[in-house]
Protein backbone atom coordinates (compact mmCIF):
# COMPACT_ATOMS: atom_id res chain seq x y z
CA UNK A 1 0.00 0.00 0.00
CA UNK A 2 1.58 3.38 -0.63
CA UNK A 3 1.20 5.93 1.67
CA UNK A 4 1.09 9.37 0.75
CA UNK A 5 3.24 12.33 2.66
CA UNK A 6 1.59 14.85 4.29
CA UNK A 7 0.56 13.01 7.73
CA UNK A 8 -2.34 15.56 9.15
CA UNK A 9 -4.98 12.96 8.48
CA UNK A 10 -2.45 10.05 10.23
CA UNK A 11 -1.72 9.08 13.20
CA UNK A 12 1.56 9.22 14.48
CA UNK A 13 2.58 7.51 17.35
CA UNK A 14 5.92 8.81 19.11
CA UNK A 15 7.41 6.51 22.11
CA UNK A 16 9.01 8.31 24.97
CA UNK A 17 8.18 11.98 26.06
CA UNK A 18 11.82 12.74 26.30
CA UNK A 19 13.28 15.92 25.12
CA UNK A 20 13.46 14.84 21.44
CA UNK A 21 9.89 13.29 21.52
CA UNK A 22 8.00 16.07 23.18
CA UNK A 23 9.80 18.20 20.47
CA UNK A 24 9.05 16.28 17.51
CA UNK A 25 5.41 15.78 19.07
CA UNK A 26 5.00 19.86 19.30
CA UNK A 27 6.57 20.64 15.94
CA UNK A 28 4.17 18.17 14.21
CA UNK A 29 1.04 19.11 16.04
CA UNK A 30 1.37 22.94 15.85
CA UNK A 31 1.50 22.41 11.58
CA UNK A 32 -1.63 20.36 12.51
CA UNK A 33 -0.40 16.70 12.28
CA UNK A 34 -2.49 14.07 14.57
CA UNK A 35 0.02 13.23 17.39
CA UNK A 36 -0.12 11.08 20.59
CA UNK A 37 3.03 10.52 22.73
CA UNK A 38 2.94 7.24 24.79
CA UNK A 39 5.19 7.17 27.49
CA UNK A 40 6.34 4.65 30.75
CA UNK A 41 6.32 7.26 33.53
CA UNK A 42 2.98 7.34 35.02
CA UNK A 43 2.88 11.53 35.17
CA UNK A 44 4.78 14.49 34.29
CA UNK A 45 6.04 14.68 37.99
CA UNK A 46 6.59 10.92 38.53
CA UNK A 47 10.14 10.62 38.38
CA UNK A 48 12.77 13.16 39.44
CA UNK A 49 13.98 15.01 36.09
CA UNK A 50 18.39 15.13 35.65
CA UNK A 51 20.77 17.86 35.75
CA UNK A 52 21.26 20.91 33.35
CA UNK A 53 21.45 20.32 29.77
CA UNK A 54 23.26 23.07 27.37
CA UNK A 55 21.28 24.21 24.41
CA UNK A 56 23.40 24.84 21.24
CA UNK A 57 22.30 27.56 18.83
CA UNK A 58 22.17 25.74 16.03
CA UNK A 59 20.28 22.93 17.40
CA UNK A 60 18.46 22.76 20.53
CA UNK A 61 17.53 26.32 20.15
CA UNK A 62 17.11 26.56 16.88
CA UNK A 63 14.37 23.32 17.36
CA UNK A 64 12.84 25.93 20.00
CA UNK A 65 12.43 28.88 18.06
CA UNK A 66 10.68 27.00 15.49
CA UNK A 67 8.67 25.46 17.80
CA UNK A 68 7.66 29.32 18.90
CA UNK A 69 8.53 28.36 22.16
CA UNK A 70 11.54 30.70 23.05
CA UNK A 71 9.79 32.83 25.50
CA UNK A 72 9.01 29.93 27.52
CA UNK A 73 12.82 29.01 27.09
CA UNK A 74 13.68 32.04 28.65
CA UNK A 75 11.52 32.27 31.29
CA UNK A 76 13.06 28.94 32.77
CA UNK A 77 16.77 28.99 31.28
CA UNK A 78 19.59 29.54 34.49
CA UNK A 79 21.86 32.23 33.24
CA UNK A 80 25.21 31.97 34.39
CA UNK A 81 24.65 28.23 34.69
CA UNK A 82 27.16 27.44 32.18
CA UNK A 83 30.15 28.47 34.35
CA UNK A 84 32.43 25.59 34.33
CA UNK A 85 35.77 24.98 37.08
CA UNK A 86 37.97 22.17 35.80
CA UNK A 87 40.01 20.52 39.44
CA UNK A 88 42.03 18.46 39.53
CA UNK A 89 41.77 15.04 41.80
CA UNK A 90 42.26 17.08 44.91
CA UNK A 91 40.14 19.85 44.28
CA UNK A 92 43.03 22.03 43.01
CA UNK A 93 41.07 24.82 41.04
CA UNK A 94 43.13 24.39 37.19
CA UNK A 95 40.58 26.57 35.40
CA UNK A 96 37.55 28.78 36.53
CA UNK A 97 34.74 30.54 35.51
CA UNK A 98 34.96 29.45 32.23
CA UNK A 99 31.72 30.62 30.80
CA UNK A 100 31.18 29.07 27.11
CA UNK A 101 29.81 32.71 25.94
CA UNK A 102 33.17 34.17 26.58
CA UNK A 103 34.96 31.90 24.36
CA UNK A 104 32.64 31.45 21.34
CA UNK A 105 28.63 30.47 20.47
CA UNK A 106 26.62 31.12 24.19
CA UNK A 107 25.61 27.80 25.47
CA UNK A 108 22.79 28.69 28.07
CA UNK A 109 21.75 26.38 30.24
CA UNK A 110 18.10 24.53 31.40
CA UNK A 111 17.55 22.25 33.42
CA UNK A 112 15.78 18.80 32.61
CA UNK A 113 12.72 19.15 34.07
CA UNK A 114 12.01 22.58 32.88
CA UNK A 115 12.74 22.38 29.50
CA UNK A 116 10.42 19.10 29.64
CA UNK A 117 7.73 20.92 31.44
CA UNK A 118 7.77 23.77 29.01
CA UNK A 119 7.60 21.45 25.87
CA UNK A 120 4.81 19.62 27.63
CA UNK A 121 2.95 22.69 28.10
CA UNK A 122 2.99 23.45 24.37
CA UNK A 123 1.21 20.51 23.53
CA UNK A 124 -2.85 20.05 23.10
CA UNK A 125 -4.14 18.32 26.80
CA UNK A 126 -4.09 14.41 25.92
CA UNK A 127 -1.57 14.38 23.79
CA UNK A 128 0.59 12.16 26.22
CA UNK A 129 -0.85 8.81 27.17
CA UNK A 130 1.34 8.69 30.66
CA UNK A 131 1.86 4.68 32.02
CA UNK A 132 2.35 2.98 28.65
CA UNK A 133 5.01 0.99 28.96
CA UNK A 134 5.99 -0.07 25.00
CA UNK A 135 6.93 -3.70 24.66
CA UNK A 136 6.16 -4.91 20.91
CA UNK A 137 4.14 -4.10 18.24
CA UNK A 138 2.81 -5.70 14.66
CA UNK A 139 1.96 -4.81 11.40
CA UNK A 140 -2.22 -5.54 10.56
CA UNK A 141 -3.68 -4.20 7.47
CA UNK A 142 -0.96 -2.05 6.84
CA UNK A 143 -1.41 -0.17 10.56
CA UNK A 144 0.69 -0.71 13.22
CA UNK A 145 -0.56 -2.13 16.40
CA UNK A 146 1.58 -1.04 19.90
CA UNK A 147 1.34 -3.18 22.97
CA UNK A 148 1.99 -1.71 26.37
CA UNK A 149 3.12 -3.47 29.65
CA UNK A 150 -0.14 -2.64 31.75
CA UNK A 151 -2.02 -4.47 28.57
CA UNK A 152 -3.33 -1.68 26.67
CA UNK A 153 -3.03 -1.65 23.08
CA UNK A 154 -2.80 1.09 20.42
CA UNK A 155 -2.77 1.65 16.91
CA UNK A 156 -1.01 4.17 14.24
CA UNK A 157 0.11 4.62 11.11
CA UNK A 158 3.59 6.09 11.64
CA UNK A 159 5.86 5.01 14.46
CA UNK A 160 8.02 7.17 16.15
CA UNK A 161 11.02 5.95 18.68
CA UNK A 162 11.83 7.97 20.92
CA UNK A 163 12.44 5.54 23.72
CA UNK A 164 15.42 6.43 24.25
CA UNK A 165 19.13 4.66 24.89
CA UNK A 166 17.54 1.01 25.29
CA UNK A 167 14.69 1.79 23.03
CA UNK A 168 12.08 -1.33 22.26
CA UNK A 169 11.36 -0.03 19.03
CA UNK A 170 14.60 0.23 17.45
CA UNK A 171 15.41 -3.71 16.56
CA UNK A 172 12.50 -3.42 14.49
CA UNK A 173 14.30 -0.81 12.11
CA UNK A 174 17.23 -1.81 12.23
CA UNK A 175 19.87 -4.85 13.35
CA UNK A 176 22.60 -2.40 14.18
CA UNK A 177 22.64 -1.95 18.07
CA UNK A 178 24.89 0.18 20.56
CA UNK A 179 28.55 -0.64 21.54
CA UNK A 180 29.88 -0.21 24.98
CA UNK A 181 32.42 2.69 25.12
CA UNK A 182 34.58 1.60 27.70
CA UNK A 183 33.31 3.73 30.14
CA UNK A 184 30.58 3.24 33.06
CA UNK A 185 29.01 6.39 34.97
CA UNK A 186 27.82 6.14 38.55
CA UNK A 187 25.02 8.88 39.02
CA UNK A 188 23.83 10.38 42.27
CA UNK A 189 21.70 13.58 43.48
CA UNK A 190 21.94 15.28 46.37
CA UNK A 191 19.33 17.34 47.60
CA UNK A 192 19.41 20.83 49.42
CA UNK A 193 23.07 20.48 48.80
CA UNK A 194 23.72 24.24 50.62
CA UNK A 195 23.29 22.29 53.61
CA UNK A 196 24.12 18.52 53.03
CA UNK A 197 27.52 19.27 51.22
CA UNK A 198 28.59 22.61 51.64
CA UNK A 199 32.15 22.54 50.69
CA UNK A 200 30.92 21.23 47.53
CA UNK A 201 28.26 23.38 46.99
CA UNK A 202 30.37 26.97 47.63
CA UNK A 203 32.66 25.56 44.80
CA UNK A 204 30.15 24.90 42.07
CA UNK A 205 28.83 27.98 42.74
CA UNK A 206 25.66 27.24 40.77
CA UNK A 207 27.67 26.11 37.76
CA UNK A 208 29.72 23.01 37.13
CA UNK A 209 32.81 21.07 38.24
CA UNK A 210 34.87 19.06 35.94
CA UNK A 211 37.17 16.85 37.95
CA UNK A 212 39.94 14.63 36.24
CA UNK A 213 42.98 12.36 37.46
CA UNK A 214 44.07 8.54 37.61
CA UNK A 215 42.08 8.27 34.04
CA UNK A 216 38.96 8.96 35.83
CA UNK A 217 36.31 11.84 35.84
CA UNK A 218 34.02 13.30 37.90
CA UNK A 219 31.10 15.66 37.39
CA UNK A 220 29.45 17.85 39.38
CA UNK A 221 26.38 19.70 38.21
CA UNK A 222 23.77 22.57 39.90
CA UNK A 223 20.39 22.22 39.81
CA UNK A 224 17.75 25.49 39.72
CA UNK A 225 16.02 23.46 43.03
CA UNK A 226 19.17 23.55 45.33
CA UNK A 227 20.05 20.13 44.76
CA UNK A 228 23.34 18.47 42.81
CA UNK A 229 23.12 15.73 40.31
CA UNK A 230 27.11 14.22 39.80
CA UNK A 231 28.40 11.01 37.61
CA UNK A 232 31.94 9.59 37.99
CA UNK A 233 33.13 7.83 34.90
CA UNK A 234 35.99 4.85 34.88
CA UNK A 235 36.85 2.24 32.30
CA UNK A 236 35.43 -0.93 33.37
CA UNK A 237 34.07 -3.74 31.97
CA UNK A 238 30.34 -3.58 30.37
CA UNK A 239 28.84 -6.00 33.38
CA UNK A 240 30.71 -4.20 35.72
CA UNK A 241 27.63 -2.72 37.35
CA UNK A 242 26.46 -6.48 37.49
CA UNK A 243 29.07 -8.64 38.50
CA UNK A 244 30.96 -6.17 41.36
CA UNK A 245 27.62 -6.93 43.33
CA UNK A 246 27.93 -3.90 44.68
CA UNK A 247 24.33 -2.68 46.41
CA UNK A 248 23.81 1.03 44.73
CA UNK A 249 21.06 1.54 46.99
CA UNK A 250 23.40 1.28 49.69
CA UNK A 251 25.52 4.47 49.96
CA UNK A 252 27.82 3.13 52.34
CA UNK A 253 28.57 0.33 49.86
CA UNK A 254 28.98 3.26 46.87
CA UNK A 255 31.33 4.99 48.83
CA UNK A 256 33.28 2.21 49.42
CA UNK A 257 33.64 1.70 45.92
CA UNK A 258 34.82 5.02 45.29
CA UNK A 259 37.14 5.17 47.63
CA UNK A 260 39.09 2.21 46.25
CA UNK A 261 38.42 2.94 42.83
CA UNK A 262 39.31 6.48 42.82
CA UNK A 263 41.84 6.09 45.44
CA UNK A 264 44.61 9.02 45.67
CA UNK A 265 41.07 11.60 45.07
CA UNK A 266 40.66 13.90 47.92
CA UNK A 267 37.99 13.13 50.57
CA UNK A 268 36.41 16.24 50.16
CA UNK A 269 34.11 14.43 47.41
CA UNK A 270 33.07 11.72 49.80
CA UNK A 271 30.47 13.60 51.02
CA UNK A 272 28.69 13.49 47.28
CA UNK A 273 28.50 9.60 48.26
CA UNK A 274 27.46 9.59 51.79
CA UNK A 275 24.21 12.62 51.13
CA UNK A 276 23.50 10.89 47.74
CA UNK A 277 19.96 9.90 47.15
CA UNK A 278 19.58 6.44 47.51
CA UNK A 279 18.70 6.12 44.21
CA UNK A 280 22.39 5.91 42.40
CA UNK A 281 22.30 5.06 39.47
CA UNK A 282 25.44 2.93 37.35
CA UNK A 283 25.47 3.52 33.65
CA UNK A 284 27.44 1.28 31.15
CA UNK A 285 27.76 4.44 28.19
CA UNK A 286 27.16 3.23 24.25
CA UNK A 287 27.99 4.77 21.20
CA UNK A 288 26.26 3.90 18.01
CA UNK A 289 28.17 2.32 15.84
CA UNK A 290 29.15 4.47 12.89
CA UNK A 291 29.22 4.90 9.10
CA UNK A 292 26.43 1.88 8.86
CA UNK A 293 22.99 2.58 7.25
CA UNK A 294 19.90 0.44 6.95
CA UNK A 295 16.91 0.73 4.31
CA UNK A 296 14.41 3.72 5.71
CA UNK A 297 11.20 1.79 6.38
CA UNK A 298 7.47 3.22 5.13
CA UNK A 299 6.19 3.90 8.34
CA UNK A 300 8.88 3.47 11.35
CA UNK A 301 12.07 5.40 12.16
CA UNK A 302 13.66 6.84 15.14
CA UNK A 303 15.18 10.18 17.01
CA UNK A 304 17.55 11.25 19.83
CA UNK A 305 19.09 8.52 22.15
CA UNK A 306 17.19 6.09 20.51
CA UNK A 307 18.92 6.48 17.02
CA UNK A 308 22.33 7.20 18.02
CA UNK A 309 23.37 7.01 22.02
CA UNK A 310 26.57 8.25 23.05
CA UNK A 311 28.18 9.29 26.48
CA UNK A 312 27.19 12.84 27.47
CA UNK A 313 31.00 14.44 27.60
CA UNK A 314 30.19 17.03 24.63
CA UNK A 315 26.92 17.95 25.48
CA UNK A 316 25.30 16.66 22.27
CA UNK A 317 23.17 14.23 23.42
CA UNK A 318 20.01 16.65 23.82
CA UNK A 319 21.08 18.87 21.29
CA UNK A 320 21.07 15.91 18.59
CA UNK A 321 17.65 14.64 19.80
CA UNK A 322 15.74 17.98 19.17
CA UNK A 323 17.58 18.72 15.77
CA UNK A 324 16.32 15.36 14.97
CA UNK A 325 12.90 16.16 15.96
CA UNK A 326 13.21 19.32 13.64
CA UNK A 327 14.58 17.88 11.06
CA UNK A 328 12.56 15.07 10.76
CA UNK A 329 9.40 17.14 11.44
CA UNK A 330 10.32 19.23 8.22
CA UNK A 331 10.78 15.64 6.22
CA UNK A 332 7.45 14.25 7.40
CA UNK A 333 5.41 17.65 6.81
CA UNK A 334 7.08 18.39 3.39
CA UNK A 335 5.34 18.23 -0.04
CA UNK A 336 8.83 17.42 -1.39
CA UNK A 337 7.98 13.26 -0.86
CA UNK A 338 6.33 11.22 -2.69
CA UNK A 339 5.66 8.98 0.11
CA UNK A 340 6.02 9.16 3.70
CA UNK A 341 9.07 6.55 3.01
CA UNK A 342 11.03 8.83 1.02
CA UNK A 343 10.53 11.37 3.77
CA UNK A 344 12.18 8.90 5.97
CA UNK A 345 14.66 8.08 4.00
CA UNK A 346 16.36 11.91 3.64
CA UNK A 347 15.61 12.41 7.44
CA UNK A 348 17.54 9.08 8.34
CA UNK A 349 20.02 9.97 5.81
CA UNK A 350 21.16 13.91 7.50
CA UNK A 351 20.52 12.26 10.29
CA UNK A 352 23.05 9.53 10.39
CA UNK A 353 25.68 12.46 8.64
CA UNK A 354 25.36 14.52 11.98
CA UNK A 355 25.63 11.95 14.32
CA UNK A 356 28.65 10.64 12.79
CA UNK A 357 30.48 14.01 13.29
CA UNK A 358 28.91 14.50 16.95
CA UNK A 359 29.97 10.74 17.85
CA UNK A 360 33.35 10.85 16.57
CA UNK A 361 33.77 14.01 18.42
CA UNK A 362 32.43 13.21 21.59
CA UNK A 363 34.33 9.83 21.62
CA UNK A 364 37.68 11.98 21.76
CA UNK A 365 36.15 13.94 24.33
CA UNK A 366 35.24 10.78 26.34
CA UNK A 367 38.57 8.84 25.74
CA UNK A 368 40.50 12.18 26.67
CA UNK A 369 38.53 12.48 29.64
CA UNK A 370 39.30 9.10 30.72
CA UNK A 371 43.14 9.41 29.57
CA UNK A 372 46.53 9.89 31.97
CA UNK A 373 46.97 13.24 30.07
CA UNK A 374 43.43 14.32 30.69
CA UNK A 375 43.86 17.82 32.73
CA UNK A 376 47.37 18.52 29.85
CA UNK A 377 44.81 18.18 26.86
CA UNK A 378 42.04 20.32 28.68
CA UNK A 379 44.61 22.93 29.32
CA UNK A 380 45.93 22.46 25.47
CA UNK A 381 41.77 22.81 24.93
CA UNK A 382 41.29 25.76 26.58
CA UNK A 383 44.24 27.36 25.58
CA UNK A 384 43.23 27.65 21.81
CA UNK A 385 40.15 28.92 23.15
CA UNK A 386 41.79 32.14 25.34
CA UNK A 387 44.65 32.65 22.57
CA UNK A 388 41.90 32.82 20.03
CA UNK A 389 39.99 35.91 22.31
CA UNK A 390 43.17 37.09 23.80
CA UNK A 391 43.67 37.31 19.44
CA UNK A 392 40.60 39.06 18.83
CA UNK A 393 41.38 41.78 21.43
CA UNK A 394 44.42 42.67 20.25
C1 LIG B 1 24.41 11.38 33.54
C2 LIG B 1 24.04 11.97 32.21
C3 LIG B 1 24.37 13.28 31.93
C4 LIG B 1 24.04 13.84 30.69
N1 LIG B 1 24.37 15.13 30.45
C5 LIG B 1 24.09 15.66 29.24
C6 LIG B 1 24.41 17.02 28.93
O1 LIG B 1 24.98 17.74 29.75
N2 LIG B 1 24.08 17.50 27.70
C7 LIG B 1 23.46 16.71 26.76
O2 LIG B 1 23.19 17.17 25.65
N3 LIG B 1 23.11 15.44 27.02
C8 LIG B 1 23.41 14.91 28.23
N4 LIG B 1 23.06 13.62 28.49
C9 LIG B 1 22.41 12.84 27.42
C10 LIG B 1 20.95 13.28 27.27
O3 LIG B 1 20.32 13.09 28.51
C11 LIG B 1 20.26 12.45 26.18
O4 LIG B 1 21.04 12.48 25.00
C12 LIG B 1 18.87 13.02 25.85
O5 LIG B 1 18.06 13.00 26.99
C13 LIG B 1 18.22 12.19 24.75
O6 LIG B 1 16.89 12.57 24.60
P1 LIG B 1 15.81 11.52 24.06
O7 LIG B 1 14.52 12.27 24.00
O8 LIG B 1 16.31 10.89 22.82
O9 LIG B 1 15.78 10.34 25.13
P2 LIG B 1 15.47 10.35 26.69
O10 LIG B 1 15.73 11.66 27.30
O11 LIG B 1 16.18 9.17 27.24
O12 LIG B 1 13.89 10.11 26.77
C14 LIG B 1 13.33 8.86 26.46
C15 LIG B 1 11.91 8.82 27.05
O13 LIG B 1 11.32 7.58 26.63
C16 LIG B 1 10.72 6.97 27.75
N5 LIG B 1 10.75 5.52 27.49
C17 LIG B 1 11.82 4.70 27.53
N6 LIG B 1 11.45 3.44 27.21
C18 LIG B 1 10.12 3.48 26.95
C19 LIG B 1 9.18 2.50 26.55
N7 LIG B 1 9.53 1.22 26.35
N8 LIG B 1 7.88 2.87 26.37
C20 LIG B 1 7.52 4.18 26.55
N9 LIG B 1 8.38 5.16 26.93
C21 LIG B 1 9.67 4.82 27.12
C22 LIG B 1 11.56 7.40 28.94
O14 LIG B 1 10.85 7.28 30.16
C23 LIG B 1 11.89 8.84 28.57
O15 LIG B 1 10.89 9.73 29.01
C24 LIG B 1 23.36 13.05 29.72
C25 LIG B 1 23.01 11.73 30.01
C26 LIG B 1 23.36 11.19 31.24
C27 LIG B 1 23.01 9.75 31.54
Amino acid sequence: MEIVPMPTTRKIAIIGAGPGGLTLARLLQMNGANVVVYERDGGQLSRAQGATLDLHDDAGLKALRKADLMNAFEANYRPDADKLMVVDQDGTIILNNFVSGDHGPERPEIDRGPLRDLLINSLRPDTIVWNRQFTSLATVDGSIDLSFSNGESALADIVIAADGANSRIRPYITTIGPIYSGITIVEGNVYHSAKATPEIHKLVDNGKICALGNSKSLFVVSKGDGSLAFYTGHRTDELWFRDSNIDFSNRTEVLNWFKSEFSGWSVLWDALFENAEPNITPRPQYFFPMGRSWEALPNMTMIGDAAHVMPPYAGEGVNMAMLDALELAECLLSNDYPNVQSAIASYESQMRKRALASTHMTLDQTYAFHSPVAIPRLIEFFAEHIDAKVRAQA
